[in-house]
């Protein structure tokens, strides 16, 4: 994903939206759900990482994704894949997996969890420029969420008591945006998130989902998750329902209410093309001067040592509340 700028014009009108619309309906509810276990997600993570970085076309990254698959189905949840050659904008075809993991396919009341899947390919942010072609290992942009996602598919596997549905989507070729040494490239906004879009060109035949929330960078240490531009724009009651969410769990200190960046990533193509309304759950670092997204983005730092159960469980128990109370 990438930060965007945007006119500060629109920054100080939603601004001034939150302060207004606030949240005079959300009684701080108890928290619901079973306990979310941070081991186990960390656990999951490192099993992404053990596999090297997951960069399109590489070895690792099918021999990953095989395994993902497998995880959610060990839990009885249904699975399919959409596969796809997309292009790159460099022009590379990339063999591109969607993951879609489906707990209760029946249910009518259906949400969508989402992250994606795959490594950068180059760590072209890292301070050292020796390091801008190296893979990123990506524990946080990438195997985090999807962690977090098998997590929740174990603990509402063992539960028959849920009559929601729940999507469980694992995007591909996220991160293979334009690296920050080309220039002249004219669309590099357009190139991020190719797996989001197109699953949001190609939905399943009649698929709906009432609302959807994207995981990115969700198991890093020091990370606050404030609220992110666009999700606030496009879903704006379901950036309350979550930030809501997190407080009744215990976790509201994770969840600042203030704005955070805007950000491209996949939660785009599925508000403006499937019209899903969906939220972007993602790091913002006011104060650091590597990145807004911290110290390890897209750089060779993006290990498992960077990992901190505390996050995982902050963001893990949060969806298990929203789970629990839809
Ligand atoms: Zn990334």
């Amino acid at each position: 994903m990438v930060a965007i700028a945007v006119i500060s014009f629109s920054c100080a009108s939603c601004r001034n939206v939150s302060k207004s619309s606030g949240s005079d309906s959300t009684a701080i509810a108890s928290p619901t759900g079973p306990a979310f276990d941070a081991d186990s997600a960390y656990s999951f993570t490192a099993a992404q990482c053990n596999f090297g970085p997951r960069t399109m076309n590489s070895e690792a990254h099918e021999k990953c994704g095989e395994w993902i698959i497998g995880k959610f189905r060990s839990y009885g949840l249904t699975v399919t894949t959409q596969k796809a050659d997309l292009k790159g904008y460099d022009g590379t075809i990339l063999k591109s997996t969607n993951i879609i993991a489906s707990y209760n396919p029946d249910a009518s009341t259906r949400i969508l969890i989402c992250a994606h899947w795959d490594s950068r390919p180059w760590a072209d942010n890292d301070p050292d420029s020796l390091n801008h072609k190296t893979p990123v290992m990506a524990a946080n942009d990438g195997a985090s969420g999807v962690a977090v996602m098998l997590e929740l598919a174990r603990l509402v596997s063992k539960d028959s008591t849920l009559s929601i549905g729940v999507d469980f989507v694992c995007f591909d070729a996220e991160d293979w945006g334009v690296p920050t040494w080309e220039e002249n490239i004219e669309d590099s906004e357009g190139s991020w998130a190719l797996g989001s879009k197109h699953f949001a060109d190609n939905l399943p035949e009649g698929y709906e989902a009432r609302y959807g929330i994207l995981l990115d960078m969700v198991g890093g240490e020091g990370a606050k998750f404030y609220r992110e531009g666009l999700s606030s724009q496009f879903a704006r009651t379901i950036v309350d329902k979550v930030w809501s969410a997190a407080k009744a769990a215990g976790y509201g200190s994770y969840f600042p209410d203030d704005e955070g960046g805007y950000v491209t990533d996949d939660h785009v193509p599925l508000n403006k093309t499937a019209n899903i309304p969906t939220i972007d759950i993602i790091p913002y670092y006011p104060q650091c001067p590597q990145s807004s997204f911290g110290m390890t983005w897209h750089t060779t730092d993006d290990t498992m040592e960077h990992i901190d159960r505390n996050t995982l469980k902050a963001v893990g128990q949060t969806l298990i509340q929203i789970i629990y109370t839809e």
